[in-house]
């Protein structure tokens, strides 16, 4: 089940060979999501796999049973959408960037809603689909890098039409320190996130990347969102790492 990717380097003439074993790939894959056997387990293949090979380490986690995929870009998105079933869920982190609502609802992908503008945009999309169409919405408990601030939330809040017609598939946040069990901002956001997610009665919450898998079950929710781990990356900066090794380098 190895993937063998030779590689000559041109000028000093040497050589090496990359070895990407997709059985622990897979391994890694079963033993995060037998981490929390309540919930379900996405991937994150953003920026080609971590530079794996989205195709075939997406193909490998569908196969193991992954049914949600998440990526930076809509042109990563669309290249996924070809390659798996029509079952797996494609998500976009970076939202929708203006024009990309007609591929992106075409290609039946969705979009990780990050600002009000984003909301809007999609709704409007909505309604000159006349269909309902399905999102993520993204909320910054600290990270301050995407999600909605804690005064577009209020908003949301206080005018739920802003919604009409997007089915909201999950609510998430991104851990910004989860790698270090210990450091005070998760306890933060973890309680953030609590609050906000009661503007969102019944959605399901998609909230760990790999270091919150292991901060324990009140972080788990709905959907693991791990991405390095699976890759044999330590999910946590302190302890040793319990992933297998995905990548071989032989010189
Ligand atoms: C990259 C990313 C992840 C995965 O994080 P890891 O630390 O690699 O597990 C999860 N969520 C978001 C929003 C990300 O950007």
């Amino acid at each position: 089940m190895d993937m063998q990717i030779s590689r000559q380097q041109a000028a000093g003439g040497a050589s090496g060979h990359l070895t990407i074993d997709l059985g622990a790939l897979r391994d890694n894959y079963l033993a995060l999501a037998a981490m929390a056997p309540a919930c379900q387990t996405a991937a994150v293949v953003k920026a080609d796999a971590y530079g794996l090979g989205a195709d075939m380490v997406s193909q490998t986690l569908f196969d193991a049973g992954c049914r949600h995929f998440f990526v930076a870009h809509i042109d990563e998105a669309l290249a996924l959408r070809l390659r798996l079933p029509a079952e797996a869920r494609i998500f976009v982190l970076n939202g929708l960037q203006p024009g990309n609502e007609t591929s992106c609802a075409a290609m039946a992908i969705t979009p990780v809603l990050n600002s009000l503008e984003q909301i809007a945009q999609w709704a409007a999309h909505s309604k000159t689909l006349g269909r309902k169409l399905a999102a993520a919405v993204q909320i910054d408990t600290g990270m301050c890098r995407l999600g909605l601030s804690p005064e577009e939330l209020e908003t949301l809040t206080s005018q739920p039409q802003l919604l009409d017609g997007i089915d909201i598939a999950f609510v998430m946040s991104h851990l910004a320190c989860a790698d270090e069990p210990g450091h005070a901002c998760n306890a933060a956001q973890l309680s953030a996130m609590r609050q906000a997610t009661i503007a969102f009665p019944d959605v399901p919450v998609c909230f760990s990347n790999s270091g919150g898998i292991f901060l324990g079950r009140e972080y788990h929710n709905h959907l693991l969102r791990p991405g390095i781990a699976l890759y044999g990356g330590a999910p946590s900066l302190d302890r040793p790492n319990p992933m297998k090794p995905v990548v071989r380098l032989d010189l």
